[in-house]
């Protein structure tokens, strides 16, 4: 039986207050029946870390680079990320792909890079409307995936995937459960015939999950829980996603 795993992506938001007060409502409101993180901005990764340090909830980043170190202006290591505590990195988001011109083999150094230092990748693959329209979801996230897994080697079983259309994200429009549990079950396979571990390994749903449609979301059989964007900043409505999945 696989755990549910939920993460908060903060995106570009917060303030020290907002901060302050949302973790500390995520705080009051555990037990969660499953995992819970919260992938913040960089900035406030410190102050999250003593935040929820001692607590069961873990924090991640939202990208890391595919260096170790040396001239990068702006980019954050995969080092500094593991010493701020981080259990999470976020990469391959589909915001990173298209407003960063992101690749495949970007994406999946940046997985190395980040597993090399004890940090998750949560691996976003993920369509866009175009490509859904044309019948090529499963060929394009299986491509996606590819590049990581063949990058990762006998490591691949380590990552998580997140399985994020995006024509659903922060749009309002959500995956059916019977279009998400599809795509997670071709996935699945992927991952079960490259690493011989793809029934313990993980695969979230992203895309304008909702506390009204987070449970039957949750509920298919291969949804492992959820990377949720826009919910995850308001304190009721992200409690309640985390309760569905437990
Ligand atoms: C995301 O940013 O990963 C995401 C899924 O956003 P939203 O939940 O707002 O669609």
């Amino acid at each position: 039986m696989r755990r549910k795993l939920v993460v908060g992506n903060w995106k570009m938001h917060g303030s020290r207050a907002a901060n302050a007060e949302l973790l500390s409502a995520l705080l009051k409101a555990r037990p969660f029946g499953g995992d819970v993180a919260v992938c913040v901005p960089a900035v406030f990764l410190n102050e999250t870390a003593a935040t929820l340090a001692g607590s069961d909830l873990r924090w991640g980043g939202q990208d890391c680079s595919a260096h170790e170190q040396g001239a990068y202006t702006g980019e954050i290591s995969a080092t500094m990320l593991a010493e701020a505590g981080c259990r999470y990195v976020i990469v391959g988001h589909s915001e990173r792909r298209a407003y960063h011109r992101e690749d495949d083999a970007l994406v999946a150094a940046k997985a190395q890079a980040a597993l090399a230092r004890g940090v998750t990748p949560i691996v976003c693959v993920g369509e866009t409307l175009a490509q859904r329209e044309a019948g090529d979801t499963e060929a394009v996230v299986k491509r996606q995936l590819s590049v990581v897994i063949h990058q990762l080697a006998h490591c691949a079983s380590e990552i998580v995937v997140a399985y994020e259309p995006v024509w659903a994200i922060g749009t309002g429009l959500t995956a059916t459960p019977e279009q998400a549990q599809a795509v997670h079950h071709v996935l699945r396979a992927q991952l079960q015939a490259a690493t011989g571990h793809g029934e313990r390994m993980k695969i979230l749903y992203g895309g304008s999950v909702k506390a009204d449609n987070a449970a039957t979301l949750f509920g298919q059989p291969d949804i492992d829980g959820g990377l949720i964007g826009g919910a995850a900043l308001k304190a009721a409505d992200f409690i309640a996603i985390c309760r569905a999945a437990g």
